[in-house]
């Protein structure tokens, strides 16, 4: 069955491989009436996908998605129905583009050094863009021959402890709240079983996430769409008081759990992100 709305994708604007149109379209194709289009640290997307929603019939809530740092570790605040506009997320953004730019040159450095060469190029051809995202370095290796698969590119040479991992430059769990909650809208913590922590390191970053200001979490994930998760994950939304966000996570075609609109349902209790969204407009 497919959810009404999906609050979580992703576009060439980022790492995605569908344009922000095609991915309103697709929504559209797939029964979603409300979609946030979601992209790492960018709203560039936005106005694109905005014209695409108008032409056939989608509600598009402005989104994005953050890497922010808490303790050392890299996670994701995805911001919702805020004002793209507003000065100091801009700026915010800007800054994240260049600590970005920044990280994707290093990673074509080492990856370089390591043997691979030609990655950096490859990696930047594959979209075209200034900034070089891990995905376009995985698609690079995969289409050069250099591994069989994503997984094998980032478990061989992308991830945490490889030797073409670099640490983000990113902003502070609190600041990137704060940017979102200043522009007018909602944060909401990414995909909590995406990093690899125990239950109780789980619940200590909700309790710094919730007293910074984030309202919300990712309750129904096309990351983790299995109902023992979705059970794990609302037990702690209920406990947190955080508002249930659901989100498919899509970067492209072809994987069906994270297809538009695929996240399971959310837990019928579970305050809606989207009721607390359309009660403060
Ligand atoms: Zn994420
Ligand atoms: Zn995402």
């Amino acid at each position: 069955m497919t959810a009404a709305y999906d609050l979580h994708c992703h576009s060439t604007a980022s790492d995605g491989h569908l344009t922000p149109a095609a991915v309103v379209q697709r929504a559209a194709e797939q029964g979603v009436a409300t979609l946030a289009l979601t992209d790492h640290d960018t709203v560039a997307g936005l106005a694109e996908a905005r014209s695409a929603a108008a032409g056939c019939g989608v509600r598009l809530i402005p989104g994005v998605e953050l890497s922010v740092l808490w303790q050392g570790r890299t996670f994701h605040v995805v911001g919702l129905g805020f004002d793209p506009d507003e000065p100091g997320l801009q700026d915010g953004l800007a800054r994240m583009q260049r600590a970005r730019q920044a990280r994707g040159e290093a990673i074509g450095e080492r990856l370089e050094r390591a043997g691979l060469s030609g990655a950096r190029e490859g990696a930047r051809a594959v979209a075209g863009a200034a900034e070089i995202p891990r995905a376009h370095y995985a698609r690079w290796m995969v289409d050069s021959g250099k591994v069989r698969g994503y997984e094998e590119a980032f478990k061989r040479y992308l991830r945490r402890g490889r030797v073409g991992y670099v640490h983000g430059d990113w902003v502070a769990m609190e600041e990137g709240i704060e940017w979102i909650c200043r522009a007018g809208g909602i944060a909401v913590l990414a995909h909590p079983l995406g990093y690899d922590l125990t239950g109780a390191w789980i619940r200590r970053v909700l309790d710094a996430f919730a007293a910074a200001g984030g309202e919300g979490m990712e309750v129904a994930c096309g990351t983790s769409p299995d109902p023992r998760q979705v059970g794990q994950l609302g037990g702690w939304c209920r406990r947190y008081a955080l508002l249930a966000s659901t989100g498919s996570d899509f970067h492209g075609p072809g994987h069906p759990s994270r297809e538009l609109g695929a996240a399971p349902p959310l837990p019928g209790d579970l305050p809606c992100v989207l009721e607390a969204l359309d009660e403060r407009r």
